[in-house]
């Protein structure tokens, strides 16, 4: 079984990962990470509760510059739970220097502006929230490294698929961008197709889990 050394993570984020009880990558993890690590684009499909949410964070992990003080990584998620679940991951396995900060409808926007005034450099938020932020510029995507489009499918079906469309096209076009996904609807493959380069296809079926 392949562990987390032979994917080429860091020797101190694999410290991290195993004082978190995590020596072992699923095998979203062992595909998605290494393609993520070159830069590639990376389509993903794997059913709930494979271990998508580690496949996208630890290379954004392994890419983040503390010294720079700007966000370079967004990570768009369809529900408030699934925007604090996310946040906690990388709270668990960041170094004390890298900041991460989550926003969604229903907190108070002062308090989150207030800590966006700090360095932010990866921010997940739900789509509603995020726009906000962006036409009041207290969110600049504009020099993000890695965009991730998280639950793709949830994404649809909640209806937010039009505010996603629009919080793309203010990120860098020079970006990465990932798109995990239980299930590939057409509009989710279509969205891929239009804002994603040449995009490698990691598809885990129930049988290899
Ligand atoms: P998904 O996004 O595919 O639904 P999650 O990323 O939420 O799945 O992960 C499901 C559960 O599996 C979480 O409790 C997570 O901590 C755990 N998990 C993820 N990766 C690993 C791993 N490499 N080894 C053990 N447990 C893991
Ligand atoms: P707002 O700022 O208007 O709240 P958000 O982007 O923060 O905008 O809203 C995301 C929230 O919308 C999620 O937390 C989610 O709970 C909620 N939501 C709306 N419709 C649905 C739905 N059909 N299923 C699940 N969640 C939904
Ligand atoms: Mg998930």
């Amino acid at each position: 079984m392949k562990d987390f050394a032979s994917l080429t993570i860091h020797e101190d984020l694999q410290k991290r990962l195993q004082r978190n009880g995590l020596s072992s990558p699923t095998p979203v993890q062992e595909k998605a990470i290494p393609l993520l690590l070159a830069g590639k684009d990376v389509v993903a499909q794997a059913q709930t509760g494979t271990g998508k949410t580690l496949a996208f964070v630890l290379p954004i992990l392994q890419h983040i510059n503390p010294d720079l003080p700007h966000i370079q990584a967004l990570i768009v998620a369809p529900t408030r739970e699934l925007a604090v679940q996310i946040t906690g991951e990388i709270e668990k396995l960041r170094t004390p220097d890298i900041h991460v900060l989550a926003v969604y409808g229903g907190q108070d926007v002062e308090r989150q502006i207030k800590k966006l005034a700090g360095a932010t450099h990866i921010v997940v938020g739900t789509p509603g929230r995020l726009l906000d932020h962006m036409r009041r510029k207290t969110i600049d995507v504009s020099d993000i490294s890695t965009l991730v489009l998280d639950e793709a499918d949830q994404m649809l079906h909640i209806g937010f698929l039009s505010e996603v469309e629009t919080i793309i096209e203010k990120t860098s076009p020079d970006r990465q961008t990932a798109l995990f996904s239980a299930t590939m609807p057409g509009e989710i493959r279509a969205l891929a197709k239009r804002y994603m380069k040449k995009p490698e296809n990691v598809q885990i079926k129930a049988s290899q889990i």
